[in-house]
């Protein structure tokens, strides 16, 4: 039976929704598709990174602040539902906050695969969208604990046996993992020495990153006219993100827009009859789907 488009992406943090893959939720969204975000946890370690909200009213609210902004940047993007997963932040590798017991990366395995198997039943998503395997430039414990749980859940959710009191079981076809744009990064970084602008991160990180293994790229989606999304739910993060941030805002935008054109994904698996490389996350499911 066709039904509509529906597309699961799976986020870490408040914010990682904004950074990662928002340009493709919108151009999905704009053609029909239903748009659903998970966010594992609300972002409670995160830094005031902005400091024009480094307030101490902010301060004292700052996981509430962090709900609203997550709330404007989805309604930007495009988002139609967000589900919150119910953990708290770990933050970064070797934190104390590791060790909270409400912490995600220290949630059971099951227990937060189950959470994502009733969102996934429920919404009935044709393709998801996850963090990679591979993310030795950025191990934060959420974002490694997101891979595994969004995997986990994949598996599960088609399986009668699986979480029986979950939903009725619906298996999702396509399994993408978010790609970090390498070849962008380059491409930034020497337009920025071209204008003589100082690029933000020094050159050993830089290389760190470039170096780092990636999954291969199989899937190239075309958002070029959608950065002013991205950039409009970046702000939206203001305790997050900084307005004056040279990394995401050090280039005008019509100099960075033609750097940046496409967000790249790894098909990870794959239940559909569609052969990378692809440039759509929907090819193999057209047919079954209609918008
Ligand atoms: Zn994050």
């Amino acid at each position: 039976m066709a039904s509509g488009p529906v597309l699961l992406c799976v986020h870490a943090h408040p914010d990682d929704e904004a950074s990662k893959g928002a340009r493709t939720v919108a151009k999905y969204h704009a053609q029909g598709a239903r748009c659903v975000l998970v966010c594992c946890t609300g972002g409670e370690e995160g830094d005031i990174l902005n400091p024009a909200m480094d307030l101490p009213e902010i301060r004292g609210r700052l996981a509430q602040v962090r709900a609203e902004e997550l709330a404007q940047a989805a309604r930007v993007i495009g988002y139609d539902e967000v589900f919150m997963l119910g953990y708290r932040d770990s933050g970064m590798p070797g934190a104390p906050a590791n060790q909270h017991p409400q912490c995600f990366a220290q949630a059971p395995l099951a227990e937060a695969t189950g959470r994502l198997v009733a969102i996934v039943r429920s919404t009935r998503p044709q393709v998801m969208v996850v963090y990679p395997a591979l993310q030795s430039s950025y191990p934060h414990p959420d974002h490694l604990r997101a891979h595994e749980v969004g995997l986990a859940a994949f598996k599960a959710a088609g399986d009668p046996e699986a979480f029986p009191a979950a939903g009725e079981p619906w298996q999702p076809l396509k399994l993408y993992y978010t790609l970090w744009p390498k070849k962008r990064m380059a491409a930034m970084r020497e337009k920025f020495s071209e204008l003589g602008l100082e690029f933000p991160w020094s050159p050993e990180h830089f290389a760190q990153v470039l170096q780092a293994p990636q999954e291969e790229v199989t899937t190239q989606v075309d958002v070029s006219g959608w950065g002013h999304v991205r950039d409009e739910a970046l702000r939206a993060h203001a305790t997050q993100v900084d307005p004056a941030s040279p990394f995401w805002f050090g280039l005008p935008p019509e100099v960075a827009e033609p750097l940046d054109s496409v967000d790249e994904y790894h098909l990870a698996v794959n239940l559909t009859a569609s052969r990378p490389p692809e440039d759509d996350l929907f090819s193999g499911l057209r047919e079954r789907v209609t918008t």
